[in-house]
Protein backbone atom coordinates (compact mmCIF):
# COMPACT_ATOMS: atom_id res chain seq x y z
CA UNK A 1 0.00 0.00 0.00
CA UNK A 2 1.39 3.62 -0.49
CA UNK A 3 2.82 4.85 2.36
CA UNK A 4 1.69 8.41 1.63
CA UNK A 5 -2.07 8.47 -0.25
CA UNK A 6 -2.65 11.98 -2.39
CA UNK A 7 -3.32 14.65 -0.83
CA UNK A 8 -1.94 13.69 2.71
CA UNK A 9 0.97 15.86 4.25
CA UNK A 10 4.36 15.50 3.09
CA UNK A 11 6.40 17.03 5.02
CA UNK A 12 4.55 20.43 4.73
CA UNK A 13 5.68 22.76 8.14
CA UNK A 14 1.99 23.72 9.06
CA UNK A 15 3.87 25.85 12.18
CA UNK A 16 0.46 25.95 14.62
CA UNK A 17 3.10 28.52 16.66
CA UNK A 18 2.48 31.33 13.73
CA UNK A 19 -1.49 31.15 13.98
CA UNK A 20 -1.52 33.21 16.97
CA UNK A 21 0.44 36.19 15.18
CA UNK A 22 -2.83 37.86 13.88
CA UNK A 23 -2.58 41.66 12.77
CA UNK A 24 1.13 41.27 11.52
CA UNK A 25 2.47 41.89 8.54
CA UNK A 26 2.59 39.12 6.13
CA UNK A 27 5.27 38.17 3.54
CA UNK A 28 5.89 34.82 1.73
CA UNK A 29 3.28 33.16 -0.99
CA UNK A 30 -0.31 32.80 -1.44
CA UNK A 31 -2.47 30.76 -3.12
CA UNK A 32 -5.16 32.32 -5.04
CA UNK A 33 -8.81 30.54 -4.32
CA UNK A 34 -11.92 31.92 -6.71
CA UNK A 35 -15.22 29.21 -5.98
CA UNK A 36 -13.58 26.35 -5.02
CA UNK A 37 -10.70 26.34 -7.96
CA UNK A 38 -6.74 26.88 -7.88
CA UNK A 39 -4.95 30.02 -9.33
CA UNK A 40 -1.98 28.76 -11.59
CA UNK A 41 0.49 31.14 -13.07
CA UNK A 42 1.55 30.40 -17.04
CA UNK A 43 4.27 28.15 -15.54
CA UNK A 44 1.69 25.94 -13.62
CA UNK A 45 3.05 27.41 -10.07
CA UNK A 46 0.22 28.11 -7.64
CA UNK A 47 2.25 29.63 -5.56
CA UNK A 48 2.04 33.88 -5.83
CA UNK A 49 4.30 36.27 -3.81
CA UNK A 50 2.38 38.08 -1.47
CA UNK A 51 1.75 41.82 -2.45
CA UNK A 52 0.58 43.37 0.71
CA UNK A 53 -3.03 43.87 -1.34
CA UNK A 54 -4.63 40.79 0.03
CA UNK A 55 -3.95 41.77 3.65
CA UNK A 56 -6.97 43.94 3.04
CA UNK A 57 -9.27 40.75 3.04
CA UNK A 58 -8.24 39.35 6.65
CA UNK A 59 -11.49 37.65 6.57
CA UNK A 60 -10.59 35.87 3.64
CA UNK A 61 -6.75 35.37 4.01
CA UNK A 62 -5.13 32.44 5.77
CA UNK A 63 -2.39 31.07 7.27
CA UNK A 64 -1.70 27.65 6.14
CA UNK A 65 1.79 26.99 7.27
CA UNK A 66 6.16 27.67 6.07
CA UNK A 67 8.25 26.47 3.51
CA UNK A 68 11.84 27.58 4.99
CA UNK A 69 11.40 30.73 6.13
CA UNK A 70 8.51 31.88 3.82
CA UNK A 71 4.65 31.31 4.77
CA UNK A 72 2.17 30.54 2.81
CA UNK A 73 -1.17 31.53 2.73
CA UNK A 74 -4.44 31.28 1.33
CA UNK A 75 -6.88 34.23 0.04
CA UNK A 76 -9.96 33.31 -1.05
CA UNK A 77 -11.43 35.88 -3.72
CA UNK A 78 -14.64 33.75 -4.05
CA UNK A 79 -16.50 37.24 -3.60
CA UNK A 80 -15.41 38.55 -6.77
CA UNK A 81 -17.72 38.37 -9.84
CA UNK A 82 -15.63 37.22 -12.80
CA UNK A 83 -14.97 40.87 -14.90
CA UNK A 84 -13.44 41.64 -11.74
CA UNK A 85 -11.09 38.81 -11.54
CA UNK A 86 -9.17 40.66 -14.30
CA UNK A 87 -5.89 41.36 -12.20
CA UNK A 88 -5.64 37.70 -13.30
CA UNK A 89 -6.38 37.85 -16.46
CA UNK A 90 -3.47 36.77 -18.91
CA UNK A 91 -1.13 35.95 -15.79
CA UNK A 92 -2.87 32.59 -15.29
CA UNK A 93 -5.94 30.43 -15.04
CA UNK A 94 -8.19 28.64 -12.55
CA UNK A 95 -8.64 25.11 -12.31
CA UNK A 96 -10.28 22.45 -10.13
CA UNK A 97 -7.46 20.54 -8.00
CA UNK A 98 -8.67 17.29 -8.85
CA UNK A 99 -8.24 18.31 -12.59
CA UNK A 100 -4.71 19.50 -11.95
CA UNK A 101 -3.73 17.37 -9.22
CA UNK A 102 -1.61 14.96 -11.69
CA UNK A 103 0.72 17.75 -12.68
CA UNK A 104 1.45 18.98 -9.12
CA UNK A 105 4.24 17.09 -6.44
CA UNK A 106 2.43 15.18 -3.67
CA UNK A 107 3.73 18.01 -1.81
CA UNK A 108 2.04 20.95 -3.59
CA UNK A 109 -1.72 18.71 -4.16
CA UNK A 110 -1.57 18.37 -0.43
CA UNK A 111 -0.82 21.80 0.60
CA UNK A 112 -3.63 22.86 -2.52
CA UNK A 113 -6.11 20.35 -0.71
CA UNK A 114 -5.62 21.75 2.75
CA UNK A 115 -5.85 25.52 1.36
CA UNK A 116 -8.98 24.71 -0.32
CA UNK A 117 -10.84 22.64 2.33
CA UNK A 118 -9.72 25.51 4.96
CA UNK A 119 -11.24 28.34 3.02
CA UNK A 120 -14.68 25.83 2.42
CA UNK A 121 -14.61 25.98 6.04
CA UNK A 122 -14.45 29.54 7.02
CA UNK A 123 -17.04 30.17 3.60
CA UNK A 124 -19.57 27.84 5.02
CA UNK A 125 -19.38 29.12 8.45
CA UNK A 126 -19.61 33.22 8.29
CA UNK A 127 -22.82 33.15 10.63
CA UNK A 128 -22.53 31.34 14.29
CA UNK A 129 -25.08 27.96 14.43
CA UNK A 130 -25.98 29.26 17.90
CA UNK A 131 -27.27 32.22 18.10
CA UNK A 132 -27.22 33.47 13.99
CA UNK A 133 -24.56 36.05 14.28
CA UNK A 134 -21.71 36.56 11.95
CA UNK A 135 -18.58 35.52 12.96
CA UNK A 136 -14.64 36.50 12.27
CA UNK A 137 -11.95 34.73 11.49
CA UNK A 138 -9.46 33.90 14.54
CA UNK A 139 -6.30 32.31 14.75
CA UNK A 140 -5.63 33.46 10.90
CA UNK A 141 -8.19 30.77 9.43
CA UNK A 142 -7.81 28.10 11.79
CA UNK A 143 -11.00 29.16 13.65
CA UNK A 144 -14.07 31.90 14.05
CA UNK A 145 -15.72 33.59 16.87
CA UNK A 146 -19.21 34.64 17.06
CA UNK A 147 -19.59 38.44 16.91
CA UNK A 148 -22.74 38.81 19.40
CA UNK A 149 -20.67 39.47 22.78
CA UNK A 150 -23.39 37.65 24.94
CA UNK A 151 -22.50 34.38 22.74
CA UNK A 152 -18.63 34.40 21.77
CA UNK A 153 -18.83 30.80 20.54
CA UNK A 154 -15.64 29.74 19.35
CA UNK A 155 -15.92 27.25 16.12
CA UNK A 156 -13.40 25.08 14.96
CA UNK A 157 -13.22 23.23 11.72
CA UNK A 158 -15.00 19.84 11.64
CA UNK A 159 -13.78 16.63 9.42
CA UNK A 160 -16.48 14.47 8.49
CA UNK A 161 -14.66 10.56 8.74
CA UNK A 162 -16.03 8.34 6.14
CA UNK A 163 -14.96 4.88 5.66
CA UNK A 164 -14.16 3.00 2.04
CA UNK A 165 -14.08 -0.43 1.88
CA UNK A 166 -12.70 -3.61 0.06
CA UNK A 167 -14.89 -6.40 0.39
CA UNK A 168 -13.27 -9.60 -0.23
CA UNK A 169 -14.02 -13.41 -0.43
CA UNK A 170 -11.31 -16.06 0.41
CA UNK A 171 -12.71 -19.30 -0.39
CA UNK A 172 -10.49 -22.13 1.39
CA UNK A 173 -9.87 -23.77 -2.81
CA UNK A 174 -9.81 -21.20 -5.31
CA UNK A 175 -8.68 -17.84 -5.98
CA UNK A 176 -9.56 -14.52 -3.81
CA UNK A 177 -11.77 -12.12 -5.14
CA UNK A 178 -13.09 -8.55 -4.10
CA UNK A 179 -16.51 -7.12 -4.66
CA UNK A 180 -16.90 -4.08 -6.33
CA UNK A 181 -19.26 -1.03 -7.04
CA UNK A 182 -19.42 -0.59 -10.50
CA UNK A 183 -21.17 1.28 -13.83
CA UNK A 184 -22.18 0.42 -17.17
CA UNK A 185 -19.93 2.60 -19.77
CA UNK A 186 -19.84 2.24 -23.60
CA UNK A 187 -16.64 0.20 -23.21
CA UNK A 188 -17.38 -1.38 -20.09
CA UNK A 189 -17.33 -0.75 -16.42
CA UNK A 190 -16.47 2.15 -14.10
CA UNK A 191 -15.72 0.62 -10.72
CA UNK A 192 -14.94 1.62 -7.38
CA UNK A 193 -15.01 0.41 -3.62
CA UNK A 194 -17.83 1.25 -1.26
CA UNK A 195 -18.10 4.10 0.63
CA UNK A 196 -19.81 5.98 3.27
CA UNK A 197 -20.20 8.73 5.97
CA UNK A 198 -19.85 7.61 9.60
CA UNK A 199 -23.42 8.35 11.66
CA UNK A 200 -23.63 10.04 14.65
CA UNK A 201 -22.61 7.54 17.84
CA UNK A 202 -20.87 4.86 15.27
CA UNK A 203 -17.10 3.57 15.49
CA UNK A 204 -15.54 3.29 12.31
CA UNK A 205 -16.32 -0.69 12.34
CA UNK A 206 -19.71 -0.04 12.93
CA UNK A 207 -19.78 2.35 10.06
CA UNK A 208 -18.22 -0.29 8.11
CA UNK A 209 -20.43 -3.07 8.94
CA UNK A 210 -23.52 -0.77 8.26
CA UNK A 211 -22.85 0.72 5.06
CA UNK A 212 -22.18 -2.79 3.53
CA UNK A 213 -25.13 -4.38 4.85
CA UNK A 214 -27.04 -1.29 3.52
CA UNK A 215 -25.38 -0.93 -0.18
CA UNK A 216 -24.81 -4.42 -1.10
CA UNK A 217 -26.40 -6.88 2.06
CA UNK A 218 -23.33 -8.36 2.76
CA UNK A 219 -22.50 -9.63 6.64
CA UNK A 220 -18.68 -8.62 6.84
CA UNK A 221 -16.05 -10.04 9.42
CA UNK A 222 -12.24 -9.25 9.85
CA UNK A 223 -12.65 -5.35 9.33
CA UNK A 224 -9.14 -4.24 8.79
CA UNK A 225 -7.91 -1.02 8.58
CA UNK A 226 -5.55 -0.26 5.71
CA UNK A 227 -4.80 3.52 5.31
CA UNK A 228 -6.32 7.03 5.40
CA UNK A 229 -6.74 9.61 3.35
CA UNK A 230 -7.82 13.66 3.73
CA UNK A 231 -10.62 14.57 1.36
CA UNK A 232 -11.38 18.62 1.90
CA UNK A 233 -13.68 18.42 -0.96
CA UNK A 234 -15.02 19.66 1.09
CA UNK A 235 -14.54 18.69 4.54
CA UNK A 236 -13.83 14.91 4.78
CA UNK A 237 -11.36 11.91 5.85
CA UNK A 238 -11.40 8.56 4.20
CA UNK A 239 -10.52 5.84 6.79
CA UNK A 240 -9.89 2.71 3.75
CA UNK A 241 -10.59 -1.11 5.31
CA UNK A 242 -10.73 -4.63 3.90
CA UNK A 243 -13.45 -6.62 5.55
CA UNK A 244 -13.90 -10.28 4.53
CA UNK A 245 -17.41 -11.88 3.65
CA UNK A 246 -18.10 -15.50 4.33
CA UNK A 247 -20.29 -16.20 0.98
CA UNK A 248 -20.32 -14.74 -2.27
CA UNK A 249 -24.22 -13.74 -2.12
CA UNK A 250 -25.00 -9.53 -2.64
CA UNK A 251 -27.92 -7.69 -3.31
CA UNK A 252 -27.35 -3.95 -4.31
CA UNK A 253 -29.78 -1.76 -2.71
CA UNK A 254 -30.51 0.30 -6.43
CA UNK A 255 -30.28 3.27 -5.00
CA UNK A 256 -26.73 4.58 -4.20
CA UNK A 257 -25.53 1.35 -5.55
CA UNK A 258 -26.99 0.27 -9.07
CA UNK A 259 -24.91 -2.90 -9.36
CA UNK A 260 -22.12 -4.86 -8.25
CA UNK A 261 -19.32 -7.40 -9.55
CA UNK A 262 -17.02 -9.83 -7.65
CA UNK A 263 -13.62 -9.77 -9.54
CA UNK A 264 -10.29 -12.11 -9.17
CA UNK A 265 -6.66 -9.86 -8.92
CA UNK A 266 -6.19 -11.21 -12.54
CA UNK A 267 -9.60 -10.17 -14.24
CA UNK A 268 -8.99 -6.75 -12.50
CA UNK A 269 -5.53 -6.37 -13.71
CA UNK A 270 -6.32 -7.79 -17.40
CA UNK A 271 -10.02 -5.45 -18.38
CA UNK A 272 -7.99 -2.44 -16.83
CA UNK A 273 -5.10 -3.09 -19.19
CA UNK A 274 -7.66 -3.64 -21.90
CA UNK A 275 -9.87 -0.23 -20.86
CA UNK A 276 -12.67 -2.96 -19.95
CA UNK A 277 -12.81 -1.49 -16.41
CA UNK A 278 -11.93 1.91 -15.87
CA UNK A 279 -11.10 2.05 -11.96
CA UNK A 280 -11.45 4.73 -9.34
CA UNK A 281 -9.28 7.54 -10.42
CA UNK A 282 -5.39 7.55 -9.21
CA UNK A 283 -5.66 10.12 -6.53
CA UNK A 284 -8.31 8.45 -4.48
CA UNK A 285 -7.93 5.94 -1.82
CA UNK A 286 -10.25 3.78 -3.65
CA UNK A 287 -7.57 3.12 -6.04
CA UNK A 288 -4.88 2.66 -3.84
CA UNK A 289 -6.98 -0.14 -2.21
CA UNK A 290 -8.05 -2.57 -5.60
CA UNK A 291 -4.35 -1.91 -6.89
CA UNK A 292 -2.95 -3.23 -3.42
CA UNK A 293 -5.45 -5.95 -3.20
CA UNK A 294 -4.46 -6.86 -6.67
CA UNK A 295 -0.66 -6.61 -6.17
CA UNK A 296 -1.38 -8.90 -2.99
CA UNK A 297 -3.86 -11.27 -4.65
CA UNK A 298 -2.03 -12.17 -7.59
CA UNK A 299 0.67 -14.09 -6.36
CA UNK A 300 -2.53 -16.91 -4.33
CA UNK A 301 -3.51 -16.73 -7.68
CA UNK A 302 -0.57 -17.87 -9.09
CA UNK A 303 0.19 -20.21 -6.03
CA UNK A 304 -3.43 -21.92 -6.44
CA UNK A 305 -2.86 -22.92 -10.04
ZN1 LIG B 1 -23.31 33.25 18.52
Amino acid sequence: MKAVQYYSNTGFDRAPHLRKKEGEVFTGKTIYLWKGKIFTDHKGSPFVPFTGKESALSDRLFFLGCEGHSEILCTDLSHLEDGILGHFTGKGSFYDLREIAHRLSRKDAAVLAYAKGLAEWNAGNAFCGTCGHSTRSLERGHSRICANASCARIIYPRIDPAVIVLIEYRPENGEPLCLLNRVKTSDGYRCSTFAGFVEVGESLENAVVREMKEEVDVDVKHITYVASQPWPFPSSVMIGFTAEVKTTAFCVDNEEIKDAAWYSAKEIRELAASGQLVLSKSDSIARSLIEHWVENNECVESKVR
